[in-house]
Parts: C-alpha cells; structure tokens; sequence
C-alpha cells in the first residue's frame, strides 16, 4: 500500500520542527494521494477524514473537540490577553511595539484514557512533639474513576501544550469530521493505543507523587492500578501565534476548544527590571538587619532567666535573614532571562531550579 517513492520534504508544522521523511500513500476511501511520515502509525486523510492505523484497519471511533475561534479572533484574543499580562508583570508600555502574526492552527492527535484508578501512598510528615521531632505517618487509598490525556506525539512538543492538554477535560467531544477541522492541518499519532495506556499511567504516577510530595517530608511509597475501560482517539484545536517586540520573537498558546490562552511570553523589559532590583534590594535590606540584630537579641536572651523559649527568637531572625538573601539571589536570577512565562491568569510561572527548593528546605526548619 505505501509506495516506494520516498521524498524528503521540509515539515514546517509547529509541531515537528525537524526535517521529516515521507512516503506518498494512496487514501483507501477516496484515492487521493497524500504524504505520511516516517513514525506516523494512525493516519488521517486530509480529503475525506477517513482514519486507520498504518498498515491495519480503520479507526472505528474517532473524534474532535471543535474549534472555537477564527483567526481573526484569535489576533484579539491574544492582545487582550497580552495587555492583562502585561500589566501585572513587564509593564504595559510594550503593546505599542507589538506587532502579531498570522496565527496556526493544529489538530493536535491525543487519547482521552478513562480508568477506574486504585490509588496508596504511605508516607510521614516530620513533625514538633515538645523539643523533638517525631514522624507522624500519612497513609491513604481511594478508588475514583478518571480521565488521562495523553499527547499522541512522540517528537518535540510544543509551546504550552502540556498546559494545553491540562484543559481538555473542559471541552465537548463530538464525532470527527473533515468539515470541522477548517482546512487547517491534522496531524497523525506516533504512538499506538497501547503506548497512550502506558504512557496514562506513567503521566499520572509521576503527577500525584509531586503533588504527594508537596504535602509530606518523605513519599516512601505510592501505588497505582488503572483498569482501562476506554480510550477514545481525539483531536483537539492549538492555536500558536508568534510575535514580535523589537527584535525578539515571542509565542502565544491559546486552546481552540476553550477559547482561552493556556501560556505566553512576555519579554523582559525595563521596568520589569528595574521593579525586580528594587524588591531585591528591599530583600537584601532586610537580610542585612535580620543579620545585625542575631548577636543583641542573643545577648538580652543571655541576660533573661533561662526558663523561657526566647531562645527560638535568634534562630526566626536567622531564618528570616537567610531566606530573604536567597530569595533575593533567585530574583536577580530571573531578572538576567530574556523573557518570562506566564500563565492564563497573568501569573508568572516559576522556573525549575535549586534555588527555590533551598528556600522551602530552610523554610521547612520551622
Ligand atoms: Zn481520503
């Protein structure tokens, strides 16, 4: 059925910015030619929507979130948005030298994995009994019935679409259509079925453990079993509109079916800057009085009777003192990027360093 006739052709997708090679296939349903990449194993007909797994047999259910907004639409979208952002983090003085592109559209292949999950997780929270510390253990199970999407891509993933696929529970699902995708492109899934059942389970693991993990000192186990009930084929809408400010180019993601922007670059300006010095300063200030004061408030504690727990007023003043400064240290860091990210709701996202967790670790002392 695929025929030998393998071109190499520039794939300029959002999705797969590499180079791809295809081989020219023939629709089953309507004859018309097409390509199909190399790691495509289900595939859909950009003619007719006929979809099949590569080399089998037809999908049999297969569906699609529709599209919201029109191109136009998203323009607007994105200037309302960025005008919001902008003014909650670097400044709204950059709207004016802001031009946005033309806007993509990609379906984007998922499977919507449903599953009775059987969750455990045993772990322990230190906690204060007197002048020790004691392990207080946090055990629990339950049983619920949940959705995990899962991206049907095996390449490089694109801006915003892990935030992208954390909406899709909040859309309709209708069935597929040539007619609803708007002439923009399908793309086909690089992993079968089975993979998108493995891949569920991993994704999940791997996300309530960080969430467990957030609430407990130690996670010392955690199970789970998902008895799969269905897992549907979907497409689903992600627009990404680039644009410019001065010389630099910045992304936008916005969900098609949510109508709602899922994450966006602002760059770093000026005033965002010079805002960010300030707080730091204002931190460092802090840090250097905490520091000043240590030996006097140890000194009047020497001084008291001995009896009470004004011993703990040293160590807060410490604390204080060492937090600020590392904070500070984090908000210069930041300061030094090029651009910030920053989510649906004007919040700037933290980026994954040591730094934070050094301050949370001193935190937790208390
Ligand atoms: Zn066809």
């Amino acid at each position: 059925m695929v025929q030998n006739t393998v071109i190499a052709a520039g794939d300029n997708t959002v999705m797969a910015e590499k180079t791809d090679i295809v081989s020219q296939f023939r629709c089953q349903q309507c004859n018309a030619p097409y390509p199909l990449g190399a790691d495509d194993v289900i595939a859909t007909c950009p003619y007719c929507g006929y979809t099949f797994e590569v080399g089998g047999d037809e999908i049999a259910s297969h569906l699609i979130q529709k599209n919201q907004l029109s191109t136009k639409k998203v323009v607007e979208l994105t200037k309302t948005w960025l005008e919001f952002a902008a003014d909650k983090t670097v400044g709204k003085g950059i709207m004016k030298d802001i031009k946005i592109g033309k806007p993509v559209l990609q379906w984007i292949p998922t499977f919507k994995v449903d599953a009775f999950c059987s969750k455990y997780h045993l772990g322990g929270k230190k906690i204060k009994r007197g002048n020790e510390k004691v392990w207080k253990k946090i055990e629990g199970s339950e049983n619920t019935r949940e959705n995990e999407w899962v991206l049907a891509r095996r390449h490089a993933a694109s801006f915003g679409i892990r935030e992208f696929i954390g909406t899709l529970d909040n859309a309709e699902i209708h069935d597929f259509s040539i007619d609803l995708t708007d002439n923009f492109p399908v793309l086909n899934a690089e992993i079968v079925i089975d993979d998108a059942e493995r891949r569920a389970h991993l994704l999940k693991t791997r996300r309530e453990r960080d969430q467990l993990k957030e609430e407990m000192d130690e996670l010392f186990d955690y199970r789970l079993t998902m008895d799969i009930k269905n897992c549907d084929y979907i497409h689903v809408p992600y627009w990404l509109v680039r644009y410019n400010y001065r010389n630099g180019t910045f992304r936008v993601a916005i969900s098609g079916s949510t109508a709602e922007v899922v994450l966006g670059e602002l760059p770093v300006t000026k005033q965002y800057r010079i805002k960010k010095w300030a707080i730091s300063l204002g931190m460092l200030i802090i840090s250097a009085l905490s520091m000043q004061a240590l030996p006097y408030s140890v000194f009047l504690i020497a001084l008291g009777d001995g009896d009470s727990d004004a011993w703990i007023i040293p160590l807060i003043i410490a604390a204080i003192g060492i937090m600020t400064f590392v904070a500070a240290v984090v908000l210069v860091a930041n300061v030094l990027k090029y651009e910030i990210q920053v989510d649906a709701d004007g919040e700037e996202r933290e980026e994954e360093s040591d730094l934070p967790l050094t301050l949370k670790d001193i935190g937790g002392f208390f």
